[in-house]
């Protein structure tokens, strides 16, 4: 099976501490307000909208399932594309 994975965060539980942000900002990233948010591509928009998830490079899956697992808020959620189980976040 294959072990592509996709992000997401429950942003009304975000703390703003950051470290998503320091273990992956290809990944993530803040909105004016301080709130971390996904992003498809490095260079690419944050995607806010309630519940959006975005693919993460398989260069990147180790360190999104680290800010998964250190999150204070507990808020990043880590899936298996393939069957949609969760492997890392408040859900595993
Ligand atoms: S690690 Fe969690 S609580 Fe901290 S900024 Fe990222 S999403 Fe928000």
């Amino acid at each position: 099976m294959s072990d592509e994975v996709r992000v997401w965060i429950e942003h009304n539980l975000c703390t703003g501490d950051g470290l998503c942000v320091q273990y992956a900002p290809d990944v993530f990233e803040f909105d004016d307000a301080g709130v971390a948010h996904v992003k498809s591509e490095p260079e690419g928009p944050l995607l806010t909208e309630v519940g959006a998830s975005a693919n993460v490079p398989a260069s990147l899956r180790l360190d999104v399932i680290d800010a998964a697992d250190g999150c204070p808020g507990n808020c990043i959620h880590v899936a298996r594309i393939a069957d949609g189980v969760e492997i890392a976040g408040p859900d595993a």
